[in-house]
């Protein structure tokens, strides 16, 4: 049996990918499951998606701790936690990143099989949005051909051709493609120490007098009332919004509207943003009544 652990962001298809990769290999005689596992239910948030394929009916329902394979869609979230945890000594790696693979570390002793991929950029140059999933199980393809590429497109074209329209379908079928035709093949470097992981909250007596409380998840959130300063979401975004002050009516609602208050109301009652948490949901600029907020394709800082 094979087992396919995906990580990704809210937002990045993780789910999807998962769902196509099962869909694909049944197309082509294996038997497959597909299910997700979501922390915070938030954009941008560590997800985690599997799947598993057998050649006889797949019965094992658990999440998946020893993949053959790992799908990181956010580079940034080989920075936060031991990612390749449980990795199968032949097992291997496909990543959205603009390093080679031998640039990649995963944590010592990882020196796994590897396909590098530009998956972001790919996603914006053939789908104009920045969503990785299909781009990513064309670099999958490449790297780990059990399931053919031909199987994974034909799924990805019927999925989101069925959810999205027959356009859609195939413009993913074609960053599928084009992903497949850029991925880099190498080894992981595996020399990075990770730290040791805490447990989900602390205990009592870990709590500093006088601090908020902290502790780090497996995947590196800081949690615990008055931690969420703490978690730069800043780092997630793909856009960012532009304030336009001549516009701005100073009506407050992106002020109470921003999920993780990173607009800032000033004496005057204009706005500025703090970038280091805006994580570029986009919702402030859909609640301003007059356009004074426009989403901007990337992570800025202005
Ligand atoms: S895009 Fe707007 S609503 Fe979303 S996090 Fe940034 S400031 Fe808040
Ligand atoms: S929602 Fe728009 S108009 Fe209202 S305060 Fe925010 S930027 Fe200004």
């Amino acid at each position: 049996m094979y087992e396919i652990r995906f990580h990704g962001r809210g937002g990045q298809g993780a789910v999807m990918a998962a769902q196509s990769l099962a869909d694909a290999a049944v197309r082509s005689g294996f038997h497959a499951q597909a299910f997700p596992y979501f922390g915070a239910e938030r954009r941008g948030a560590p997800v985690q998606a599997y799947a598993r394929i057998d050649t006889k009916k797949v019965r094992t329902k658990s999440q998946v701790y020893n993949p053959d394979l790992l799908v990181i869609m956010d580079e940034s979230l080989s920075e936060l936690a031991d990612i390749a945890a449980g990795l199968k000594p032949d097992g291997r790696v496909v990543m959205n990143t603009t390093k080679r693979p031998e640039e990649v570390d995963l944590g010592k002793g990882v020196d796994a099989v590897c396909g590098t991929v530009d998956a972001s950029a790919l996603a914006l140059e053939v789908l104009k949005m920045p969503v990785v999933n299909t781009s990513m199980l064309g670099a999958l393809a490449r790297v780990w051909d059990v399931v053919p590429l031909e199987s994974i497109v034909e799924a990805i074209e019927d999925r989101f051709g069925e959810k999205l329209g027959t356009r859609a379908g195939i413009l993913n079928g074609e960053a599928a493609r084009t992903a497949y035709d850029s991925t880099i093949i190498g080894r992981t470097l595996g020399r990075k120490e990770y730290g040791k992981l805490a447990e989900w909250a602390p205990a009592w007596n870990e709590i500093p007098i006088g601090n908020s409380l902290r502790s780090e998840t497996r995947d590196g959130v800081a949690v615990g009332p008055a931690s969420s300063s703490q978690n730069l979401t800043g780092r997630w975004k793909w856009s960012t919004p532009r304030y336009d002050r001549e516009k701005c009516i100073r009506c407050l609602r992106c002020w109470w509207s921003c999920p993780d208050s990173a607009v800032i109301r000033l004496d005057d009652d204009y706005m500025r943003w703090d970038m280091d948490h805006c994580k570029g949901c986009g919702i402030c600029a859909d609640i301003c009544p007059v356009n004074a907020i426009e989403m901007v394709q990337g992570a800025h800082t202005w």
